[in-house]
């Protein structure tokens, strides 16, 4: 007799099934009973499905059921039947679903919720779409906590699909401050996952400059008890108020009693592992010419932590020399304690608005080239980051109200022209004094340059290469008349220089 054996009394009761039973999947599985749903879960392992059913059964009594196979995992669903997925995303979750293709029937419905790229979302649809089933690609935010609590959600996908799934995925998201779920569809296709794949790329970019915050501050002195001090002052400040802030505070002052310092960070490892989101996110900006040099530097940052073995030997022969302050920073250093945290302050803020400028943009460019019909959605999917969400934070209202007032905006960087103008001056010292002091930030500079380069009328540094081009290439360059570029391309005569 197990827990797992199908009695008739559970055959076709349960309204939704979960297969995968890891971290995610257990959390959002209690999250949806609390709810009131009945529930059948599946798990690769049977021993997992075993002991989550029996230790929350007392709990939940019948309403929760569970089975040792995808048959009679089928066979616990009422129908149409409707199964979220969270496992290993990648081949791990097609496998999966072809177990899952084989044992339901049609219009059964089948949402993956891994993080997944947008392009696999819209063929795995097509895929089951010919078999007579359903398909939905379903982001998911806020770790394990936010599972259980309530995440937000983005899917993507046919209206009349979400419909089926609407009453249960809301009860479970998280609720904004303003009582709505934190769950909108994002638009068709994959647009779910592609709004989950930038989500993870802003991510990657705010965790990092954060990272480069605290590193900064330590560069300057500052102990981890003063950090969180500092970095508590700005979260009352208001805007910068937010989880990823949140959770640097507690890192920062996070005690530890192996560490010499006292504090848990300076006995951690610093390689950052990453599961291909923010990579994903960068390669197909790229490929649809959207300059994201935050969301780059932040990937890039991760691949320099991994070489750690090469930067140890590195270091041990020009270590020395490249991260030493230059003669003008070591003057400078003692006086500017309270200066240099305004600065840098501003150089957060102003990094933060650059890269979800960034994160935004993409979007909407990707959208564009893929049709996946995100962009008239973009103020209601900003405002289901408000909870349950790692992006959650105050910045997030300015935001929203930006798109809602004007959805061409050219960029979002634009709706932040006063803040711009009061903090420029910090973020520009801010990179600065870094730079001459030896730090490393590769978001925060990335972030300037974004922001530098992208509002400038005429970029010197272009002109100059595009002539340089026609001399080596006759590649031809365009003119600028009435300020307007000229359609037709010029060639000018060039010595000869052969290289
Ligand atoms: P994992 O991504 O670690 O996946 C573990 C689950 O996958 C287990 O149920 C495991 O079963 C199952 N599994 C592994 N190999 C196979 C296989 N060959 N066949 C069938 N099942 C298999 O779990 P998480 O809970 O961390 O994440 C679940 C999903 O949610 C992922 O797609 C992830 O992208 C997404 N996600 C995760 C977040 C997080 O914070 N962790 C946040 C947002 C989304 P078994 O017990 O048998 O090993």
């Amino acid at each position: 007799m197990s827990v797992l054996d199908v009695k008739d009394e559970y055959v076709g009761q349960a309204d939704v099934g979960v297969v995968g039973l890891a971290t995610m999947g257990a959390n959002l599985c209690l999250n949806i009973l609390d709810k009131g749903f009945k529930l059948a879960v599946y798990n690769r392992t049977t021993a997992t499905s075993e002991k989550f059913v029996s230790d929350n059964r007392a709990k939940y009594g019948d309403k929760l059921t569970g089975a040792a196979n995808f048959a009679d995992f089928a066979k616990l669903l009422k129908k149409p039947r409707r199964a979220m997925i969270l496992v290993v995303a990648g081949p791990i979750t097609d496998g999966v679903i072809q177990s899952l293709s084989d044992v339901f029937e049609k219009d059964d419905i089948i949402v993956d919720t891994g993080n997944a790229h947008f392009k696999d979302q819209t063929d795995r649809a097509n895929m089951l779409e010919a078999k007579g089933l359903r398909f939905l690609g379903m982001g998911v935010s806020g770790g394990a906590e936010g599972a259980r609590k309530g995440p937000a959600f983005f899917p993507g996908g046919t209206l009349s699909i979400w419909d089926e799934v609407k009453e249960i995925v809301e009860a479970a998201s998280a609720k904004a401050i303003d009582g709505r779920p934190c769950v909108t569809m994002c638009g068709s296709g994959g647009a779910g996952s592609c709004v989950k794949m930038y989500h993870n790329a802003g991510e990657y970019a705010i965790l990092q400059l954060w990272g480069e915050v605290y590193a900064a501050m330590r560069g300057a002195g500052m102990d981890g008890d003063q950090i969180q001090k500092e970095l508590t002052r700005w979260k009352s400040l208001g805007d910068l108020d937010s989880y990823m802030l949140d959770i640097t505070i507690e890192v920062a002052g996070h005690k530890n009693a192996e560490s010499p310092s006292g504090f848990l960070v300076d006995v951690t490892g610093d390689a950052i592992g990453s599961k291909g989101t923010g990579l994903w996110s960068v390669q197909v900006a790229m490929e649809v010419g959207c300059p994201c040099p935050s969301l780059a530097a932040a990937v890039v940052s991760r691949q320099m932590s991994m070489e750690h073995i090469q930067r140890r030997l590195n270091h041990a022969i020009i270590g020395g020399e490249t991260s030493k302050a230059s003669e003008h920073a070591r003057k400078a250093e003692a006086a500017f304690h309270e200066e240099f945290c305004r600065d840098l302050y501003w150089a957060a803020y102003l990094a933060i608005v650059a890269s979800y400028a960034q994160m935004f943009e993409a979007i909407r460019a990707v959208d564009r080239e893929y049709k996946l019909n995100i962009v008239g959605n973009l103020p209601r999917i900003i405002s289901t980051f408000r909870a349950g969400c790692i992006l959650q934070g105050s910045m997030l209202q300015p935001m929203t109200e930006a798109f809602e007032k004007n959805p061409n905006i050219p960029n979002l960087m634009c709706a932040f022209g006063k803040q711009i103008g009061e903090g420029m001056p910090g973020f520009r010292a801010t990179c600065g004094r870094l730079v001459l002091s030896g730090e490393s930030m590769p978001v925060l500079q990335a972030s300037l340059c974004y922001m530098v380069t992208m509002s400038q009328n005429i970029i010197l540094a272009g002109q100059a290469v595009s002539l340089q081009r026609d001399v080596f290439g006759r590649h031809g360059f365009k003119k600028i008349r009435d300020g307007q570029l000229t359609e037709e391309s010029y060639n000018e005569e060039w010595p000869e220089m052969a290289p």
